[in-house]
């Protein structure tokens, strides 16, 4: 006989059939909504969790109400009434208290919510087909492992119920962690304003099963830019001079902006990851999108290369005759764990048998803006730790051969319980 699956589990695999993107995580978060209230937890959620007007990188509406309209309805997609009209529009941000009602530490724990615009693996071998588990929405997939993040909360949180500890503890259910848009709309929402340890966690990250990382401080600042540059419409062969070719514009761009220079000593990234411009062979574009993003082991640095990039894109509108209109739709900023949270986690880690080892330089290309919350919680004078729990992985982070190793959850739940427990005290 085979063991039922554990709440972490099963919720991980229900969220891996049913992924939703930033924004539009309006089944996964009403659906733990809905199971913490059930809990007793004291459940926030819509403009009490979240700033609708501090939002980076919204979806346009069609997306979000066709979205909103697959979990209001039946089915396996439908989310939970009860807590699904308050989050239409994208406010997907939940946040769920426990209170002991004695004294002692209000501890929070981050947990991101979104997939990824991924079409996930179909081979045989993948863990998901593998396990009857695949994405079944087309070109959506968990490819970051936050559906394990969820189903640790999950399992936290009965547990937790089932035996409060002292103090409060609080979980952030986190939407849009993916193009750093998510927390910077939660902050000033001032969901962490009074909590006096924050925990994110994340599984993977370039460690192996079995292993923690009790910091991880190498996270990259990043920006995430949408740039659209307009130029002038002409018949491509009866009046070329009469054009101003927005396309042309666009592709000097993204060469100046890839042959920037490095900044000694420091790690940093530019890369254009999108690039849309015309209509047919015969007109001179006067219209071209581009999505692009800097990242940097520094925030300053980042500033700066996201400036310089600026004035690229603005010089190569300008050198073909247009203009170009730079947003911001996405930024995540560096943060610095502190040791009173790290060392709970390690020995948290321990005590689960679980190795604690020193994160390697190559995790530190990574960016998440739960640094976000670390710092509001680090200038109110609270502390904060991001941890990262290893897990083998099918395939890289981000890749459609992505999987999480399951027999992690189990374990992360319990260094995740002890170190909440240990906190609070
Ligand atoms: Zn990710
Ligand atoms: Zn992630």
């Amino acid at each position: 006989m085979s063991q039922p699956p554990s709440t972490a589990v099963a919720w991980r695999r229900d969220l891996h059939v049913h992924p939703e993107v930033g924004f539009t995580e309006f089944r996964t978060a009403s659906r733990v909504a809905g199971r913490l209230a059930d809990l007793g937890w004291d459940v926030r959620t819509g403009a009490d969790a979240l700033d609708p007007g501090a939002r980076l990188g919204v979806p346009d509406d069609d997306v979000l109400e066709a979205a909103f309209a697959a979990a209001a309805g039946d089915g396996s997609w439908a989310g939970d009434d009860r807590h699904l009209a308050d989050m239409r529009g994208g406010r997907t941000a939940v946040v769920a208290t426990l209170d002991s009602g004695r004294p002692g530490r209000h501890v929070a724990l981050r947990a991101d919510t979104d997939a990824l615009p991924i079409l996930e693996s179909a081979d045989a071998g993948h863990p998901p087909v593998a396990g009857g588990f695949r994405s079944t929405r087309d070109g959506v997939m968990h490819a970051c492992g936050h559906d394990g993040h969820v189903g640790m909360a999950v399992e936290l949180a009965e547990r937790l119920t089932a035996d409060p500890p002292d103090g409060r503890v609080t979980i952030l259910l986190q939407p849009a962690e993916e193009g750093g848009r998510g927390a910077a709309a939660m902050v000033p929402a001032g969901v962490v304003d009074d909590v006096d340890v924050l925990l994110a966690a994340h599984l993977g990250i370039g460690l192996a099963s079995r292993t923690v990382a009790a910091a991880v401080d190498g996270l990259l600042a990043n920006t995430k830019l949408r740039a659209v540059f307009h130029g002038r419409a002409a018949h491509a062969a009866m009046a070329p001079h009469e054009g101003r070719s927005a396309l042309l514009a666009a592709a000097a761009a993204t060469l100046a902006v890839h042959t920037m220079p490095p900044f000694p000593g420091h790690e940093t990234r530019v890369a254009v990851g999108a690039l849309h411009g015309g209509t047919v062979s015969n007109v001179v574009p006067d219209r071209a999108t581009m999505l692009l993003e800097t990242r940097a082991d520094a925030g300053g640095v980042n500033e700066e290369i996201a400036r310089r990039v600026r004035v690229a894109l603005e010089g190569a509108a300008a050198t073909y005759g247009g203009t170009v209109t730079v947003e911001a739709i996405g930024t995540v900023t560096t943060a610095t764990g502190d040791p009173e949270a790290s060392a709970a986690v390690a020995e948290a880690a321990r005590a689960t048998g679980l190795e604690v080892v020193v994160p390697t330089a190559d995790l530190g290309v990574a960016s998440d803006d739960a640094t976000a919350f670390m710092r509001r919680v680090q200038s109110r004078g609270g502390v904060a730790t991001y941890l990262a729990i290893g897990s083998d992985l099918a395939g890289p982070h981000h890749t459609p051969g992505f999987d999480v190793d399951e027999s992690v959850l189990g374990p992360g739940v319990d260094l995740l319980e002890r170190a909440v427990r240990a906190l609070t005290a």
